[in-house]
C-alpha cells in the first residue's frame, strides 16, 4: 500500500487513500482534497482526460499552487 506523502514528510506514517491527481503523491484522508471543479475549458490538467464522475483529489500543495492561478482573476 501506498504511504501518506505529507505525513512521512512529518515522520508520521498513514496508509493513503488517493493520489494527488497533479503531482502524483499519496494521500491520507487528513491530507487529501477532493475538488468539485467543471471539467471543461480551464481546467489546470488539460494533458490528463479524467472522466467526469471520477473523484478528483488534490493535496493542499497544489490546490494552492494551481486553482488559486487559476480562479484568483
Ligand atoms: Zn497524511
Ligand atoms: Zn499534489
Amino acid at each position: 500500500m501506498m504511504k501518506c506523502y505529507d505525513c512521512s514528510e512529518e515522520n508520521k506514517v498513514n496508509e493513503a487513500v488517493g493520489i494527488c491527481i497533479v503531482c502524483g503523491k499519496g494521500l491520507c484522508l487528513e491530507h487529501v482534497k477532493q475538488v468539485e471543479l467543471p471539467m471543461k475549458g480551464g481546467y489546470p490538467l488539460p494533458h490528463l482526460t479524467l472522466k467526469k464522475d471520477l473523484p478528483r483529489m488534490m493535496c493542499r500543495e497544489c490546490i494552492d499552487s494551481t486553482l488559486a492561478d487559476e480562479f484568483c482573476v
